[in-house]
């Protein structure tokens, strides 16, 4: 049987890409909703077939506990929010796939691992990239060595946030955790980590703004660098003020590279020796289903809350050096 999935929180990923992705998966499939727009409940439920007794509002959710179509919750919806609902869905006894970043902080992030463990649940972060073929091969290059130990790492994302109306949650401190570096950041602190294998040392940032009238409560663009123990340094760049999508690797005996790296899609990669040959795929299907394979034989998630919380220590000490000016220790 198919494990029944959840998504909690109907914006434009879990209705652009996570449902869609649903349709092709052979794990799991998008059992149920929850939503606080009753005009979204049909839509959906006619759409995707989904019955009247697997769609729950925020009120309701809890109940969630008692209904055995939902094996998995997934949380898709805005940073502010993640912990209060991994933790509910762990309570009610729900697997949980909790979106990037993984929380406000690294503090949340123990309380939401340690809720998972308690409930014996498992926790996964919707770090798709792990399941796709050009960033596997990144990790392979760089982890396996095959190039010889990875001596430098760039690597840049972000895309132009556009219009003038700056309300959204994304632009709002208290909901996102803050701009570009929690949002389109967290990939290049994953990218890095993920060539190198290791956990940075130490990280050193400044932050640019075009338009302070805009980015009120944010930053517009952070650059930092990372040193990992092994000797390797990163030179990281997110913005909301330029379209970037790239992970380039040097290595004494050649170089690696894809770009666009972090998209859904169209990624392509190539390698001093020549291009890299992988197929497109589903990234959100494959990331899916191996959660549904790990629930199903017990075994961890490939990017587990643990993954996330490493994430969310680098930030954390990115925002401190902006604050600083100073090299900042993980
Ligand atoms: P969105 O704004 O399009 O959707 C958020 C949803 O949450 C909306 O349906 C909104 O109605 C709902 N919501 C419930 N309570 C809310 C509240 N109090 N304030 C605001 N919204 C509320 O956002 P999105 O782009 O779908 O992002 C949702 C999550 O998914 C974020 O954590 C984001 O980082 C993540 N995401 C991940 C990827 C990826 O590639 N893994 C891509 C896009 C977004």
């Amino acid at each position: 049987k198919k494990l029944g999935i959840a998504l909690v929180g109907l914006g434009s990923y879990a209705g652009g890409q996570l449902a869609p992705a649903l349709q092709e998966t052979k794990n799991c499939y998008l059992a149920g909703i929850v939503t606080g727009t009753p005009a979204k409940e049909k839509i959906w439920a006619d759409k995707y077939n989904i019955p009247q007794k697997n769609i729950y509002n925020y009120q309701d959710f809890d109940s969630i506990a008692d209904n055995p179509d939902i094996d998995i919750v997934y949380v898709v919806l805005p940073v502010f929010l993640h912990k209060e609902y991994t933790i509910r869905a762990a309570k009610a006894g729900k697997h949980v796939i909790c979106e990037k970043p993984m929380a406000l902080s690294v503090a949340e992030c123990d309380e939401m691992i340690s809720a998972c463990k308690q409930a014996n649940r498992l926790l996964s972060i919707g770090y798709r990239l792990h399941f796709e073929p050009f960033n596997k091969e990144m990790m392979r290059l760089g982890q396996q060595k095959v190039y010889g130990p990875v001596t430098a790492i760039h690597s840049s994302n972000g895309f132009v946030y556009g219009g003038t109306d700056n309300s959204a949650w994304r632009l709002k401190k208290k909901l996102a955790g803050g701009g570009p570096l929690m949002d389109m950041g967290v990939y290049v602190v994953q990218g890095a980590r993920y060539v190198t294998g290791e956990e940075p040392l130490w990280v050193k940032a400044r932050q640019e703004k075009t338009r302070p009238e805009f980015f009120t409560e944010v930053e517009e663009t952070v650059y930092w660098q990372m040193a990992f123990p092994g000797g390797c340094i990163a030179n990281c760049k997110t913005s909301y003020n330029e379209n970037a999508s790239i992970l380039h690797a040097d290595a004494p005996k050649g170089w690696f590279e894809i770009s666009p790296a972090y998209g859904y899609g169209g990624l392509a990669g190539k390698t001093s020796q020549g291009p890299m040959p992988f197929p497109h795929i589903t990234q959100q299907a494959a990331q899916m289903d191996a959660f549904a394979t790990a629930v199903r034989t017990s075994t961890p998630s490939i990017v587990p809350g643990e993954e996330g919380r490493k994430d969310m220590k680098v930030i954390e000490a990115i925002y401190r050096s902006l604050d600083s000016g100073q090299q900042e220790k993980v």
